[in-house]
């Protein structure tokens, strides 16, 4: 992991996921620590990425299985306010689970010089999950905070660490463990 081929991607950590049509309670225990990454990483000067869920109102495939969330435009679709974005930070907006998936996140890394990707947010077995799948596929290393990403249940969360850990070779670590290396 290094300082000046790092970033944070924050995956989903909106109003609707936290609060919202899609909230749990695991996704708003993560939300202090999260703050702390966040801030922690614009201080050491990793660009800050949100990912966010920004769906079509009737067109979305992913509405048909979760209901509607997260519809472009509405507050729904806003990052928490905890959390609430810099003008130093970029938005991707997503329409899939993945956060590369027809996003331009692939061309924003390349052209900020990324190698790594620290991944936190929602959920850690599925957009978590599909987005770190991309970024190992498109040949980034994949970081995970491990305390600053959750899911709905602590089986889903365990089972998408795993995986992460296992299939793309994601090193597991906590918000204090990457702030000390990124000092
Ligand atoms: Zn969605």
């Amino acid at each position: 992991m290094e300082k000046g081929k790092t970033a944070l991607i924050v995956v989903d950590m909106l109003n609707d996921f936290v609060t919202g049509a899609l909230k749990c309670e695991r996704g708003l225990a993560i939300v202090p620590i999260t703050k702390k990454l966040v801030e922690g990483c614009r201080k050491a000067g990793v660009p800050v990425i949100f990912a966010n869920d920004s769906h079509i109102k009737g067109v979305d495939h992913e509405l048909k299985l979760w209901g509607e969330h997260a519809i472009k435009g509405t507050p729904g679709a806003q990052v928490i306010p905890e959390l609430e974005p810099k003008e130093s930070d970029y938005i991707i907006e997503k329409r899939r689970y993945s956060g590369f998936f027809h996003t331009d996140l692939d061309l924003l890394l390349t052209e900020l010089g990324v190698k790594t990707c620290i991944m936190c947010g929602l959920h850690a077995h599925m957009c978590v999950r599909h987005t770190s799948a991309d970024a190992y596929q498109l040949g980034y290393e994949v970081v995970v905070a491990k305390d600053a990403t959750d899911s709905f249940t602590k089986e889903d969360y365990e089972i998408g660490i795993k995986y992460l850990h296992d299939v793309y070779g994601a090193e597991i670590l906590s918000t204090e463990e990457i702030l000390d290396r990124l000092a």
